[in-house]
């Protein structure tokens, strides 16, 4: 699956589209607010028959491939690591540091975006009046941690009962658990016995992208109306906290960057991060550049090879993982979403709810396709598993490119750090393995 969430044809580039139907829709929407007014009747006709029909379509085609998306994605990501014994020691240093730095990554974010809180500036009759014109036609489900219980049951609910309803009911967490069983089991079949079933996982998840792009053909209609809609009758009141979120979204990145992995870098790894950077430089901007960790990979393996001198068998292995699994960008990117959102909506988290975040950012960033934008299809279920209206999706999606760019490059940085990690636990590298800089370029 190589092919990009949401690539465009001929002509304009689809996220320039997105981004100019922002503007376009936000600018319509509060010309509309301030002269005429967001009741004015030819207003509400036009939210009504035009807009909101608009960025429905858009956004009802994106719900309908969330569970099939989850439930594939996982499961054949389970389904791909084989045989866990297999996979043995290199493969489980792997997979743990991948999981390690991702939920620090996740965590990190929740507390930046919890610090700064870009989406509380709104005032309180903004939120209420937000959220009683959105709830009902989001398609929203109320959560434990919202109607109070969060305890034992809360685990125990993820075991589900009955696949089919959780999909049914927007479960994810069930959804999801039901993929890594799945997953898992068919690596206890013979292989002549579980290929049909991989190929069915495959064919399925690959005619999801398909359907994804086709709802990111619409998405600057989409988006249009959608930020219309909201725009027309909340005027500037969105417009502000949009680019604190973009603020700190990208702060955020680059403090973990700068803290958190600079600091493994140089006391777990035993690397100057300097050096790091200077050396993966070439795979960082190819990251940034293209916004997808799959399309990197051949840069990221040369940059570990001739620029750090990890043994390439190790980087051969690490490396194909990772830029599936590994996404510390995405994490950061998926927890602050999500927490913004629901700050903007006057959606109260518990201390329970957070974590729902942090786990659910974890787990869907190891779920998400390293293709740009192959993490928002999960953010949608996310966000409605939270109780977000789908509003919400329309507000981010008009700035998320830079962010898309911006978070593979962390996505990368990490991927590229796990190849040294596990290359020096193995006693197969160290610092003075790293070539002199004229042979690394
Ligand atoms: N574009 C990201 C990557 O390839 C995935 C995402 O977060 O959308 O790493």
């Amino acid at each position: 699956m190589t092919e990009s969430i949401g690539s465009s044809g001929k002509g304009m580039k689809l996220h320039t589209k997105i981004l100019l139907a922002l503007v376009v829709g936000a600018t319509a929407g509060i010309l509309a607010n301030t002269q005429l007014g967001g009741a004015a009747p030819s207003v509400v006709w036009v939210n009504k028959y035009v807009a909101g029909p608009v960025g429905q379509v858009f956004l009802r085609m994106l719900f309908m491939v969330v569970m099939p998306l989850v439930f594939s994605s996982i499961a054949l990501g389970v389904a791909g690591l084989g045989d866990l014994k297999k996979i043995g020691r290199v493969g489980g240093k792997a997979i743990g540091y991948f999981l390690a730095t991702t939920f620090l990554a996740a965590s990190f974010g929740l507390i930046i975006v919890n610090v700064f809180k870009p989406g509380e500036g709104i005032p309180a009759e903004v939120k209420t009046q937000l959220m009683a014109t959105y709830a009902q036609d989001a398609s929203a489900k109320i959560t434990a941690q919202q109607t109070g219980g969060f305890g034992i049951e809360t685990f125990v609910n993820i075991v589900t009962r009955n696949p089919v309803k959780s999909a049914a009911d927007g479960d994810m967490l069930g959804m999801i658990f039901f993929g890594l069983v799945f997953g898992a089991a068919l690596t206890m079949l013979k292989p002549e016995r579980a290929k049909p079933m991989l190929d069915v996982l495959e064919a399925l998840q690959e005619v999801v992208i398909v359907i994804v792009g086709m709802a990111m053909k619409l998405a600057p209609y989409g988006v249009t109306g959608l930020i219309f809609g909201v725009t027309s009758r909340f005027g500037f009141a969105l417009l502000e906290p949009l680019a604190g979120y973009v603020l700190v979204v990208l702060g955020a990145l680059i403090l973990h960057v700068a803290i958190n992995l600079s600091l493994i870098l140089r006391f777990i790894i035993g690397i100057s991060p300097l050096v790091y950077f200077g050396r993966i430089r070439s795979a960082l901007i190819t990251a940034f550049s293209t916004s997808s960790s799959n399309a990197t990979l051949p840069a990221a393996l040369k940059a570990s090879e001739f620029g750090l001198g990890v043994p390439p068998n190790i980087a051969g292995f690490v490396l194909p993982l990772g830029s599936t699994m590994c996404m510390n960008g995405t994490s950061i990117f998926e927890g602050i979403t999500v927490i913004f959102l629901c700050q903007v909506f006057g959606i109260d988290l518990t201390l329970g709810g957070m974590i729902v975040v942090i786990v659910m950012s974890v787990i869907t960033a190891v779920g998400a396709a390293g293709v740009p934008g192959g993490s928002i299809p999960l953010l949608v279920g996310i966000l409605a598993m939270m109780g977000v209206p789908g509003e919400g999706i329309a507000i981010v999606l008009g700035v998320d490119r830079i962010l898309d760019m911006s978070r593979t490059t962390v996505n990368v940085a990490g991927d590229i750090s796990a190849t040294v990690f596990v290359a020096k636990s193995e006693g197969l590298w160290d610092a003075s393995m790293v070539p002199a800089a004229s042979r690394a370029e």
